[in-house]
């Protein structure tokens, strides 16, 4: 067996899931995988519909982006997926989409507000944007420097990559990441619904106020507490 099959594979089914939960179109979108033994991701392949892709397409790339293995392009966001990876030592895998309402916040410049105990039982903060990016890092090298943007958004917000897996790229999308590529897309899937949720808050009640702190701290204590008993 390949060497590299099995994380392939799992790379593979990760990206499939993007379409079933209706989280890209086209070939937007990315998953990719690590595997910290070998120093490795795999990646999807750049510009193949999803309808046409095999786990044999996916493209396996070091920490600094380079090909390892695979015939095909990897995916145009590589650069960002190995900066994170480079830098965050317990992700897994990160997710990569256009899906419609975070994106539309993304766009917008603006964090998703706490607004209810949905957000709250993944997050106890807003959801972080960055800002957009300077021209400096527009004319360097472009994907690689999102990364960037994403890691020091992070780091101005004082987040935790292993508290905060969902954060929104400026003028761009969403990225969301997590321990394995299950979690990491089930967090792109929840993004989406928690982006959408709060932008219907706004038009029903523009001055809607944020959850307060009480609800907040309860489900902070939930998950994180000595009595944690979320995910029951
Ligand atoms: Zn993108």
């Amino acid at each position: 067996m390949n060497k590299y099959e099995k994380i392939k594979k799992y790379c593979f089914e990760a990206n499939m899931e993007l379409p079933r939960l209706k989280l890209v179109l086209f070939t937007f979108g990315n998953v990719s995988v690590v595997d910290r033994e070998q120093q490795v991701f795999a990646i999807k392949p750049s510009g193949v519909p999803y309808d046409q892709l095999n786990a044999d397409d996916m493209v396996i790339c070091d920490f600094d982006a380079n090909v390892i293995n695979g015939t095909m392009r990897p995916s145009s966001d590589t650069k960002t997926h190995a900066v994170l990876y480079k830098h965050w030592e317990k992700i897994g895998a990160i997710v990569h989409t256009h899906s419609t309402y975070a994106t539309a916040w993304a766009q917008s410049q603006r964090d998703i507000p706490i607004f209810g105990t949905t957000h709250a039982d993944y997050n106890t903060v807003d959801i972080p944007c960055t800002p957009p990016m300077s021209d400096e890092m527009i004319k360097g090298d472009y994907e690689y420097e999102t990364g960037f943007q994403i890691l020091n958004c992070m780091a101005e917000k004082k987040l935790s990559y292993e508290e905060v897996e969902m954060l929104l790229v400026g003028n761009h999308a969403p990225f969301t990441w997590g321990k394995n590529a299950l979690k990491a897309v089930h967090n792109a899937a929840v993004l989406e619904q928690v982006a959408k949720m709060a932008w219907l808050t706004e038009q029903i009640n523009p001055n809607a106020p944020r959850l307060k702190q009480s609800l907040i701290q309860k489900h902070y204590e939930r998950k994180h507490g000595p009595d944690s008993y979320y995910g029951q």
